[in-house]
C-alpha cells in the first residue's frame, strides 16, 4: 500500500467549459494563422517566380514599341503639366499605340491644352516631364525588387519563414520608388518626341454588346488624346460637304476604329 508524503492544497478550480473553449479557440486561431502564413509564403514564392518570368517580357515589349513609349512620355507630361498648375490630382493615364487615355475629373479643353504644352516643352528639351512618380512602372519595379529579394533570401536560408517576406517587403518599399524613374527614363518612356503631333481629343468608346447588336458607348470620365507622327499618314480623314451652289465646307475630322 502506497504511503502518502503529504497533502497538497491548491486553489485551482477544476477546468471549466469556458477554459476549454478558450484553449480550443487559441488552437484554432494558431492553426488558421499558420495556414494563412504558409499560404501567403507559398503564394508569394509562386508569384515572385511569375514576376521574374513575366516582368522582363512586359518591359521588353515596351522597349520594342517606340511609339507606345513616346505616347507614355506624353501621357506623363500632360499629367505633370496639370499638377504643376493645380497640385496633386487623382488623374490616371494609359498609353496606347495611337495616343493615350486620361481618366479622372478633367475638362476636355484642359486635357488638350496640357497635352499640347507637355509636347511643346518636351520637344524643347524638358525631358524630365516624361517621368511621373505614380506610374505603373513603380509597381512593376517594386514587385521585381520584392521577388528578387524574397527568392534570394529563401535560397540562402533554405526554409520558408517570415524573414524573406519581411526583407523583400522592406527592399521593395525602399528601392521600388527609386528604381522607377530610372526604368521610366531608359525603358518605359521615350521623351524624344520630335515629329509627334496631337491629332485631337475624343471620348473613349468601348463596344457594348447587346443580344441583337453592338454599340459603341463612351466611358464616363475617360478621354482619348490621339497622336500621330510626321512620317505617318494621318489617321483621321476630313469631311467636306459640297453645298448646292458647289461651295466646299470643311465639316471636321473623323476616325475609323480598328
Ligand atoms: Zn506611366
Amino acid at each position: 500500500m502506497p504511503v502518502p508524503y503529504g497533502i497538497l492544497f491548491t486553489n485551482d478550480e477544476p477546468d471549466t467549459p469556458e477554459d476549454l473553449v478558450l484553449v480550443l479557440l487559441t488552437v484554432a486561431f494558431l492553426l488558421v494563422f499558420g495556414l494563412l502564413a504558409a499560404t501567403l509564403l507559398v503564394g508569394l514564392t509562386v508569384s515572385s517566380l511569375v514576376t521574374l518570368l513575366t516582368a522582363p517580357g512586359q518591359l521588353a515589349r515596351l522597349v520594342r514599341d517606340r511609339q507606345l513609349r513616346r505616347n507614355h512620355a506624353l501621357e506623363h507630361a500632360t499629367i505633370n503639366v496639370i499638377e504643376e498648375r493645380y497640385g496633386p490630382s487623382q488623374l490616371a493615364g494609359l498609353a496606347r499605340p495611337d495616343g493615350f487615355l486620361i481618366f479622372g475629373p478633367i475638362s476636355p479643353s484642359l486635357a488638350l491644352e496640357a497635352a499640347e504644352e507637355g509636347l511643346r516643352r518636351m520637344q524643347a528639351g524638358e525631358h524630365r516631364l516624361a517621368i511621373h512618380p505614380r506610374c505603373g512602372t513603380t509597381l512593376v519595379a517594386s514587385q521585381l525588387v520584392l521577388a528578387i529579394t524574397f527568392l534570394a533570401t529563401l535560397l540562402v536560408l533554405r526554409q520558408l519563414s517570415l524573414l524573406p517576406f519581411l526583407l523583400g517587403l522592406a527592399a521593395a518599399l525602399l528601392l521600388g520608388p527609386r528604381l522607377s524613374p530610372l526604368l521610366q527614363r531608359w525603358i518605359t518612356t521615350d521623351a524624344r518626341v520630335e515629329g509627334m503631333r496631337i491629332e485631337g481629343l475624343r471620348p473613349h468608346l468601348v463596344p457594348l454588346r447587346l443580344p441583337w447588336s453592338s454599340v459603341m458607348v463612351p466611358v464616363p470620365g475617360a478621354l482619348l488624346v490621339r497622336t500621330s507622327w510626321g512620317d505617318e499618314q494621318p489617321s483621321s480623314r476630313s469631311v467636306t460637304i459640297l453645298t448646292r451652289d458647289a461651295r466646299r465646307v470643311e465639316a471636321g475630322r473623323y476616325w475609323i476604329d480598328e
